[in-house]
């Protein structure tokens, strides 16, 4: 079978009227809660919705018991599953993401299977709507094939932050003008690294070791900074593009891509438009999409704790940390004294066991608490949690502005580089770690967040950007009205 499609089956006389939305994700976990908030707000306004994943996760939900329950969606909102071609891996450890070749995998096997969901879609004895708009998530640009061939409006959908998707965009320009691929590997360590780019409508001035991590490279043909130029340079063909942010916190960004995209919508963050709609009771909902088990019992640790005290400690769904980089955090963690809730996924060390010392476990006792998956949004949002050490992913920033929660700064790859600039500096709600991550310098870089002055005034900004960001998400706000803008101008748009 080409496509797998799940959902409940019944039937109603208002399925037909409604506009049908085929929301194409890539197999992240980052960008799969996104669009599915998105997925969920734009349900939330009448339409009907077929969410679609690759089968590398999608193996993945059905294997864990809460999102295979999330899975039955509801009659006007169906999950659909295409193939990738990345085959369950031999050793059996099916949380191995290989992102290179999992982009590339994408890119090339996904076009077929997406345009036979779609026409299969389309067929009048389908028993759904028609397809009206595919919401494609941005790096997941094949979905143009098959719209073009079908005559389907596609919208992109940046599940990173503007300054993200402009960043990889200008990589493009860096590879022109010669300043990237690096000559040799000795321009990571001598200097180079140094050299301030101050040419990028839109964006502030930094050094090269504030842009993406893909520039690190000597091979002009590197997988994944090809990637991220094509897909960024693809959203010139689709129909619109929407970013989950919202004007205040990324104006200049967005105006530089009004620019030179076609219609650019700022519909975020899409957390919290998500969770005006949750708080509906008239609208039904469902669960969410894990890659891993939610601990919930990290919630009642954190009732114990008081207000402001607890350090939230999560790398997200991709990073890898060597042994060291996990040791140095621990003693960090140990040696600052603070109460501290940390997240370890099973694949967060690289081709090893997470293995934290004894003596680790005896000086934390009563203070730590170690779980492998949390609820994250709602571990930022409880009372105890007074500061966010983070990898900088867009998700984990917009989640941590909106709970008005200040973030230490431990950027790994991809956009996390320019996000933590952007939080550190345009944003003030953030203190950086360096790369080569010390024991001395996380554990002082704690007392500073949690005791200090800095701290205070971090989280002063971060209260004042969390009502921004509320102002943006609430009904009537900026968000809100580009929502309804591009439902009426391109989503219905007869
Ligand atoms: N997340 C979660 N529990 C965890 C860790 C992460 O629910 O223990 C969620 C988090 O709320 C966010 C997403 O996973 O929505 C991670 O996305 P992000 O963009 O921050 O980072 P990525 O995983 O893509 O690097």
């Amino acid at each position: 079978m080409l496509v797998s499609i799940r959902g409940k089956q019944d039937q109603d006389m208002e399925r037909s009227t409604k506009a049908h939305l085929v929301c194409m994700a890539v197999p992240a976990q980052g960008h799969i809660n996104s669009m599915l908030n998105l997925a969920k707000v734009l349900h939330s306004k009448g339409s009907f919705i077929t969410f679609v994943n690759t089968e590398f996760v999608h193996r993945r939900f059905l294997k864990n018991p809460e999102s295979l329950s999330s899975l039955d969606g509801l009659p006007d909102f169906r999950f659909a599953s295409i193939p990738d071609g990345v085959s369950p891996s031999n050793d059996g450890d099916e949380h191995k993401q290989d992102i290179p070749n999992l982009s590339l995998a994408i890119k090339n096997n996904c076009p077929a299977p997406f345009l036979k969901l779609l026409s299969s879609m389309n067929d009048p004895n389908s028993g759904v709507p028609p397809v009206n708009c595919v919401i494609s998530d941005c790096f997941a640009s094949f979905t143009l094939d098959a719209t073009t061939k079908l005559g389907i409006p596609n919208v992109f959908y940046c599940a990173s932050s503007v300054c993200g998707f402009m960043d990889f965009y200008y990589c493009k320009d860096l590879m022109e003008r010669g300043i990237i691929p690096l000559k040799s590997e000795d321009d990571l360590t001598n200097g180079y690294l140094d050299t301030v780019i101050d040419w990028r409508p839109g964006m502030i001035d930094v050094p090269m070791r504030d842009l993406t991590s893909f520039i690190r490279t000597t091979n002009r043909n590197d997988i994944l900074l090809n990637f991220i130029i094509d897909e960024t340079h693809a959203s010139h063909q689709a129909t619109a593009i929407i970013f989950n942010s919202f004007s205040e916190l990324e104006s200049p960004l967005l105006n530089a891509c009004s620019s030179m995209l076609p219609s650019v919508f700022d519909i975020g963050p899409m957390c919290l438009l998500s969770q005006y709609i949750s708080n509906d009771s008239s609208i039904p909902s469902f669960g969410r999409l894990n890659l891993w088990k939610e601990d919930l019992g990290c919630l009642e640790w954190l009732d114990e704790k008081e207000p402001g005290s607890v350090l939230y400690v999560n790398f997200g769904s991709m990073a890898n940390l060597t042994s060291k980089q996990l040791l140095e955090f621990a003693w960090g963690l140990a040696n600052s004294a603070c109460p501290f809730l940390w997240a370890i996924r099973p694949d967060l060390v690289e081709g090893d066991t997470a293995l934290l010392p004894q003596e680790f476990s005896e000086m934390t006792k009563g203070r730590s608490f170690i779980t492998s998956w949390c609820p994250q949004q709602r571990v930022l949002s409880h009372a105890a949690v007074g500061g966010f050490l983070t990898h900088c992913g867009w998700n984990s920033t917009t989640e941590s502005i909106c709970a008005g929660v200040p973030m230490i700064c431990w950027p790994f790859f991809s956009d996390q580089q320019i996000n933590c600039r952007y939080i550190c500096s345009v944003w003030k709600i953030g203190m950086e770690i360096n790369e080569d991550v010390e024991r001395e310098e996380v554990a002082r870089l704690i007392e500073e967040m949690m005791r200090g002055q800095k701290g205070k005034e971090m989280k002063k900004a971060a209260m004042e950007w969390k009502e921004k960001a509320f102002e943006a998400a609430k009904p009537g706000g900026g968000s809100w009205i580009n929502l309804e803008r591009l439902i009426k101008e391109i989503i219905t748009k007869e």
